[in-house]
């Protein structure tokens, strides 16, 4: 469910806009919490902070990305988050969009080195599909595939998949985007049946496989 009240009650102490971190009794945003993370570690705050990327899916459909960064000491995490207008019907079909991250030591890496690393990183991400979806109502049985919102989803040889648990406690993976559950992830596996899975976990804002 959806809240449709205000996402966040309090207000950043610096600028008053819609605060995010807080740290005992002051909230910050997310922009002034960085700048006062940089300034305490000795660190040159980037001068844009917020930005867009643009990258092609396996399709060659444009998918479009915020860029977020938050700061601890001299590293930061820069992610990419997917933006979903807010009557996209996949939706409601549990797509919740992709996101990607990388770590970044302000020490080791400018600004400019950074954008530029999460840029080919979401590129990789994103031209890679985990899965293929084929309209059911052309026919497919499906049976060994996961059914979402009239579509049959199939696993690819190789993907990604970002382990979750939803606010309601339910465990979940996300696969190009689209949020499956544990049964529905094991529905769109079995169409491997007989195959071994090796698996290989990695920080989500660690560099990606070489495959991808
Ligand atoms: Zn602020």
């Amino acid at each position: 469910m959806e809240s449709h009240g205000p996402r966040y009650t309090s207000r950043c102490s610096v600028c008053g806009n819609p605060a995010r971190i807080f740290l005992g009794s002051t909230s910050y945003c997310l922009n002034c919490y960085n700048r006062l993370s940089d300034y305490l570690a000795g660190v040159a705050t980037p001068t844009n902070d917020s930005y867009q990327i643009l990258a092609l899916d396996s399709k060659g459909h444009t998918v479009e990305f915020s860029v977020e960064r938050y700061a601890f000491g001299t590293r930061s995490i820069w992610t990419a988050i997917e933006q979903i207008s807010p009557d996209d019907p996949r939706k409601g079909e549990g797509y919740v969009g992709r996101s990607v991250s990388i770590a970044v030591d302000a020490r080791r890496m400018t600004q400019e080195e950074a954008y530029d690393a999460l840029m080919v990183k979401v590129q990789r991400l994103v031209g890679h599909a985990s899965m293929r979806a084929v309209p059911i109502a052309l026919g497919e049985s499906g049976e060994t595939s996961a059914k979402v919102g009239g579509r049959a989803l199939y696993a690819n040889e190789t993907g990604v998949a970002r382990i979750e648990i939803t606010e309601q406690g339910e465990k979940s993976v996300i696969v190009d985007g689209q949020r499956l559950s544990a049964q529905q992830f094991m529905d769109m596996l079995s169409c491997f049946e007989g195959f071994d899975l090796c698996w290989q976990m990695r920080d989500a804002s660690s560099e990606p496989p070489e495959w991808l």
